[in-house]
């Protein structure tokens, strides 16, 4: 029998309990062949793009989440959520093979759901992020601005309050994004800003790369406005 690409997980909806099948791209399927500046992932085969399924959407009661968000859900929350999604929602199913547009619509329910319950700015930056990295293989330049600024006002709001802390996401990286993702969106002195304290770190930063990244974009900024002031 021939080995899809693909696999089939068992997943307990968080809100509702309910279970579901989600799919899944198997680990040896997935080769990173280089990565954008925004660490956007180039995958060797085209056809298989396992961010499309990061986001469990429950087809009973559509709450969509991920494995990173918490079981805890704060007072109140819950019948928000009943009010805002539950009750809303025309139950279908998310569980097969995904297009991108399909990919996108569970992003934006795991960003709706994961702000309605509070999940943490650094989760919700990233599944930002990852909605501009769809948009971007869509050839959609608008959206993609759009979701970068969305990923890059969370990204601060994670730096300022501190809550990327505990997660797989060091300083040196948050504040590399806040800045890589300004200066994709035009906002040239935030960028400037943030890659300037990516390179103060250089001394106590585990991550060189990151710090190699800031430096190259940071001269490309530099290069650009030269440029500019010769024209
Ligand atoms: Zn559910």
């Amino acid at each position: 029998m021939e080995i899809t690409p693909y696999y089939q997980k068992d997943i307990e909806c968080l809100h509702c309990k309910k279970k579901f099948k989600s799919t899944k791209v198997r680990s040896k399927f997935i080769k990173v062949e280089s990565h954008e500046t925004d660490f956007q992932p180039i995958y060797q085969n085209k056809e298989v793009n396992p961010l499309l399924y990061n986001i469990f959407v429950c087809e009973h009661c559509g709450f969509s989440f991920t494995e990173d968000y918490t079981k805890y859900f704060a007072p109140g929350v819950k019948d928000i959520i009943q009010t805002e999604v539950a009750n809303k929602w025309v139950p279908h199913s998310f569980g097969e093979v995904r297009t991108l547009t399909e990919g996108i619509m569970a992003y934006k329910l795991g960003i709706h759901c994961g702000t309605l319950k509070k999940e943490k700015f650094i989760n919700i930056a990233g599944l930002a992020l990852r909605t501009a990295w769809l948009y971007r293989l869509q050839q959609n330049h608008e959206q993609e601005q759009r979701f970068m600024k969305i990923a890059r006002d969370r990204y601060a709001d994670s730096y300022s309050n501190d809550d990327y802390n505990g997660t797989q996401m060091s300083e040196t990286r948050v504040l590399y994004l806040i800045a890589e993702l300004s200066r994709r969106i035009g906002d040239i002195e935030y960028a400037t800003r943030y890659f300037s304290k990516v390179i103060e770190k250089q001394s106590t930063s585990i991550e060189p790369k990151v710090i190699e990244m800031a430096k190259e974009r940071w001269q490309e900024i530099r290069e650009n406005k030269e440029k500019e002031a010769l024209m």
